[in-house]
């Protein structure tokens, strides 16, 4: 019923040069995007060359940033409606580094989520923990928090259009992996937090992805979890080789 999503998140990584070379390396290889939907995340500067390079592919791409404005003197920021003129497809907001190293807040992800819906884009919402939090028994509040406030103002279509990231901190780019159990309860937590602020057909339908040192050799295992419907990821995404092997893991 929901499409499986799995979607590289480059971070600052790749050059022009670079970018291209990757879509060259998977180019005729990904699967129908019925079967599983293959994103790739890219920082602005290396957009272009993403779309240009998957014209014909099944490639989805998406921003890892945006601003809540489309237009107007916010120099150095990235229009949405200039993203969706593009032939972007989705939107990354709110991860961990984002929060972090540049301070955004609850109340900016749910700007940045309007603005992109606004002009037609998709966000992916990403929400996690830090390991003290988690350690803290407080992983519940603390996430199904940043659900609701991203979701705020949000239609029950739009929510259920859009798609949900959940990436405990401590497992980002430290080779540690939520175990599939850790992972599953709080998807199936965010799913709950969706139906109790929508509805359940709306919670059914929102895809929720598990973000955090997903690889070849996890993929499968996070994957069967039954609110687990996609990966988010770093690393493992960044060469065409691993990055075929985590959208063909049903293969
Ligand atoms: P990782 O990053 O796969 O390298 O842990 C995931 C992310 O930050 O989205």
């Amino acid at each position: 019923m929901r499409t499986p999503i799995i979607a590289g998140n480059w971070k600052m990584n790749k050059n022009p040069k670079e970018t291209a070379e990757f879509v060259a390396g998977i180019k005729g290889k990904l699967p129908e995007t019925t079967k599983v939907e293959a994103v790739i995340g890219a920082p602005a500067v290396d957009l272009q060359t993403l779309l240009d390079a998957a014209k014909g592919t099944n490639l989805h791409i998406a921003s890892e940033n945006n601003y809540f404005e489309d237009n107007g003197a916010f120099t150095g920021e990235t229009s949405p409606k200039v993203l969706a003129e593009m032939g972007v497809n989705y939107g990354i907001i709110g991860h961990s580094e984002r929060r972090g190293y540049f301070h955004e807040t609850d109340e900016d992800i749910n700007k940045k989520a309007h603005a992109l819906f606004d002009n037609g884009l998709t966000p992916i919402i990403c929400c996690g923990e830090t390991l003290e939090t988690r350690k803290a028994g407080k992983v519940n509040e603390w996430v199904s928090g940043q659900v609701t406030a991203a979701l705020k103002g949000l239609s029950a279509k739009q929510v259920a259009s859009l798609v949900i990231a959940y990436e405990p901190i401590w497992a980002i780019g430290t080779g540690e992996t939520a175990s599939p159990a850790q992972a599953q309860e709080v998807c199936h937590l965010i799913r709950e937090t969706v139906a109790k602020l929508y509805d359940q057909t709306t919670a059914e339908n929102v895809r929720i992805q598990y973000g955090g040192s997903m690889k070849p050799a996890n993929v499968k295992e996070l994957m069967s979890q039954p609110d687990i419907d996609g990966g988010l990821v770093g690393g493992a995404s960044l060469q065409p080789d691993s990055f075929l092997e985590l959208v063909h893991y049903q293969d």
